[in-house]
């Protein structure tokens, strides 16, 4: 059974992560596996449990936490996010390609901890600042205290896109699903040829 890819999705916060990512999921070539992380954070009206996050009291995520149960984690605009250690390695020895949606700092922790080829790192950038602002703010349910908190940690986040492998513009999500796509089959191709 050839190993499948450990895919590192970083962007903003609504610069379209979830939504390319369902598009992706849509072609079974892919062999897709999207790890779910736990969060602190309140779900968002049409968010469903074990779908978009596990969602987690603070006690439970700290229980976690101090158990090494979590691959990496961090906090963001005041709630803690975290992968799940135990499906990542298990699917990819599935041959399923494993896919984190995670911020940088947890993309800096994975690079880090995971040193193998088949480590692939994507930062989806909007097509400018303004349409990432109306994103945010046209799916919000959260206090303009927190809106303004998301759009100061994309500015920062978007500086960093250069540490990725990867740079892909979200123009349209057809457009960025297929740019994904091409990279994990040239990706999975090239692990092949190295084994
Ligand atoms: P949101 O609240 O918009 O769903 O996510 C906020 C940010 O947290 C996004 O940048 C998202 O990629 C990131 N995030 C989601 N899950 C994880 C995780 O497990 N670990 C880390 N480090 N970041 C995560």
């Amino acid at each position: 059974m050839k190993k499948g890819l450990l895919i590192i999705l970083s962007g903003p916060s609504g610069v379209g992560k979830g939504t390319v990512r369902q598009e992706i999921l849509k072609d079974p070539s892919i062999r897709l596996y999207y790890s779910v992380s736990l969060t602190t954070r309140k779900m968002r009206p049409g968010e469903m449990e074990g779908r978009e996050y596990y969602f987690v009291t603070p006690e439970q995520f700290e229980k976690n936490l101090k158990e090494g149960n979590l691959l990496e984690w961090n906090k963001y605009v005041g709630n803690c996010y975290g992968t799940p250690r135990d499906k990542v390695e298990a699917k990819r020895m599935e041959g399923y390609n494993v896919l984190l949606e995670i911020d940088v700092n947890g993309a800096q922790q994975v690079l880090s901890k995971v040193k193998d080829p088949g480590v692939v790192s994507i930062f989806l950038v909007p097509p400018s600042f303004d349409e990432l602002e109306r994103r945010i703010r046209g799916r919000s349910t959260e206090s303009e205290d927190a809106v303004q908190a998301r759009l100061e940690k994309a500015r920062l986040e978007l500086n960093l896109a250069n540490t990725y492998q990867y740079t892909i513009v979200n123009d349209t999500v057809a457009s960025a699903a297929e740019q994904i796509k091409k990279i994990l089959l040239e990706r999975s191709a090239s692990l092949e040829e190295m084994r």
